[in-house]
């Protein structure tokens, strides 16, 4: 029997909080409540590589929904139990489900885990490391890296406010498609110098992509009206799309996901829902998936 194709399946699209979020009757919280199809896992990728292994990146809390979810899309009868998990970094959307792992639920063992040193030590700290073994790297210092059964997970550092980890942006590599996976970061101005270039097409390109799922947290500044934004930086739809100016067609996919709760982005039927498709964007959907 042939082995099924690499695949990359979407889990998640929403910020760390999901939709609905807790405490909340906004518009979209309330529509969410309402109806299955509006609501937002926190964000989170499955990856089966060629020989069948399963690599699941960031642990949410809607860790049973996602592992089926996965499992559907690939033609399993049972739930994933995954064979290695990769996190970003280490704020709480991302890393909510790590507990799952162990003793009080599923009770796994040596589980992969690819992380940096700081995330390590974060989910040390917090005594969550049982269920798993480190499998990231051989030469210290470096970001961390996968490759297994024809899939290349490369991890690229991205500013993104390090209060309890440093974060990293994903490379996801497979023979048809070239995925970056980039939910978290603080602005464009500094992960470009960063990655050393001046527009995001150009970083794009350098990097080969095909598809770029792309933080699309919050549409813009007006939108936490309680809270000071400058606390949870992420550079907004409105200047991610002017950033893109020169887009073309021929460009990689661009996939917005990492929705917050207040993006309008999050009704289908708004004026800026209808601007992203005019600008030749998407908005990530539960259960979209590539083959890699
Ligand atoms: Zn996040
Ligand atoms: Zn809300
Ligand atoms: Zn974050």
């Amino acid at each position: 029997m042939n082995n099924p194709p690499p695949t990359l399946t979407l889990l998640g699209t929403g910020q760390d909080g999901g939709v609905p979020q807790a405490g909340c009757g906004c518009d979209n919280c309330s529509a969410a409540f309402e109806n299955a199809a509006r609501a937002r896992f926190p964000v989170s990728l499955g990856v089966q590589d060629l020989d069948g292994g399963m690599h699941l990146i960031e642990a949410t809390r809607a860790l049973p929904e996602q592992l089926r979810l996965w499992a559907n899309a690939c033609g399993l009868d049972n739930p994933v139990r995954p064979d290695s998990v990769l996190l970003t970094h280490a704020h709480l959307g991302h890393i909510e489900g790590i507990g799952q792992f162990g003793r009080e639920a599923m009770g796994c063992q040596n589980i992969g885990l690819v992380v940096s040193d700081s995330v390590a030590s974060v989910l040390q700290s917090r005594n969550l490391m049982q269920p798993f073994t480190r499998i990231d790297r051989n030469n210290s210092g470096a970001s961390p890296m996968l490759e297994q059964g024809g899939i290349r997970f490369e991890f690229i550092p991205v500013p993104h406010r390090d209060d309890s980890s440093d974060t990293h942006a994903i490379l996801i590599a497979g023979g048809k498609n070239r995925v970056l996976f980039l939910p978290d970061h603080d602005d464009w101005k500094q992960t470009l110098e960063l990655v050393g270039h001046s527009k995001p097409r150009e970083w794009f390109d350098s990097l080969g992509l095909t598809h770029i799922l792309l933080d699309a947290t919050f549409w813009n500044g007006d939108e936490l009206p309680s809270r000071d934004m400058t606390e949870v930086p992420h550079p907004t739809v409105e200047e991610t799309i002017s950033r893109l100016e020169d887009y073309t067609d021929e460009g990689p996919e661009i996939i917005l996901i990492h929705l917050n709760h207040t993006n309008p982005l999050n009704d289908p039927n708004s004026p800026q829902s209808r601007l992203i498709e005019v600008a030749g964007l998407s908005i990530g959907t539960r259960g979209w998936s590539i083959e890699l």
